[in-house]
């Protein structure tokens, strides 16, 4: 096989909480994670030059290690017992960048993913979580993929049920928020809400969607800096237009709303993308050991 194209779904935080800070100076996280059809497009190509390049159709990003994708494959070829032959990235970028998306830890996995099936088809998914986890803390979960329980700083992964058919609206306002900002806003101690991650298992279980949409929540909104307000501006709109349940993904910016048909979900999508380009509608993706 000399070339392979694979989907980099990015993720929603159905919950995220934060439980406390560990003494490596990294919080303890408990997140519902779910992958999104909203995807980039990873293509691994061989050369025969023993490098790694890689190109983007995002001309701002990247293209050394200052990539994930390409510190995936380093950290790839540096855990296998194989010679890298020469590789050629190539991602086409679609999920917002800076958005609380994981789309920079979902070309990563991509990578893994695609060079795994190339030449190591032996290793299993924990095996290639444990070499994603040196290139991010999201990593793991994006090689895992679909609906799941991630642990620790996101390494520690449970599989859960599928969620019940729905539908989202992504919307990423004009902005970044930076992650370590916003780390900076929270006292784990003196959080007063958390997300009833017990009850999300629970409901995935039971098949229950309207119990999932009641327990959608991220600890982050409760420390949010006036200055992103705009955030809650869009959940305002979101569940005007419409949407069952609304909520902010990982550090944000994007704010997404969950629908149960997907013409629903279709028009909020249409509606708010006047406002707000980059706007985008998905349908949930449920993944088990067949996606690597
Ligand atoms: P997370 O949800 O994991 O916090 P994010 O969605 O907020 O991530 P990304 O789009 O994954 O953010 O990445 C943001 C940063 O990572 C940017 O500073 C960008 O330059 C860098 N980066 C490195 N590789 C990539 C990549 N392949 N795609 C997007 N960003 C990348």
């Amino acid at each position: 096989m000399k070339e392979i194209t694979l989907d980099a779904y990015g993720k929603l935080n159905l919950t995220l909480d934060i439980l406390g800070r560990r003494p490596d100076g990294y919080h303890d996280l408990r997140m519902v994670m779910q992958s999104v059809s909203l995807c980039d497009r990873v293509t691994i190509r061989e050369t025969e030059n023993g490098q790694i390049a890689l190109r983007t159709s995002a001309s701002y990003l990247p293209c050394d290690r200052g990539n994930l994708a390409y510190r995936a494959a380093e950290a790839f070829f540096a855990a296998v017992d194989v010679a890298n032959p020469g590789v050629a990235l190539y991602v086409e970028k679609r999920i917002p960048v800076c958005a609380g998306m994981a789309g920079g830890s979902a070309d990563a996995a991509a990578v893994l993913r695609g060079l795994r099936r190339m030449y190591a088809p032996q290793l299993s998914v924990e095996e290639l979580c444990r070499i994603g986890e040196r290139v991010g803390s999201d990593v793991p979960y994006c090689v895992f993929g679909g609906t799941a329980l991630a642990e620790g700083r996101g390494e520690i992964l449970t599989r859960l049920a599928p969620i019940p058919e729905c539908w989202a609206v992504l919307c990423k306002p004009d902005f970044p928020i930076s992650t370590p900002e916003l780390f900076g806003c929270v006292d784990a101690k003196k959080l007063t809400s958390h997300p009833d991650t017990p009850g999300m298992c629970e409901s995935l279980e039971r098949g229950d969607l309207n119990g999932v949409l009641r327990r959608v929540y991220n600890v982050f909104e409760a420390v949010l800096p006036e200055k992103y307000s705009e955030v809650f501006v869009i959940k305002d709109k979101l569940l005007d237009l419409g949407a069952l349940s609304t909520c902010m993904t990982g550090s944000g910016p994007t704010v997404f709303g969950l629908f149960d048909n997907a013409a629903g979900a279709a028009q909020t999508a249409e509606r708010l993308r006047r406002e707000y380009p980059q706007t985008f509608c998905a349908a949930m993706v449920n993944l088990g050991e067949q996606f690597l």
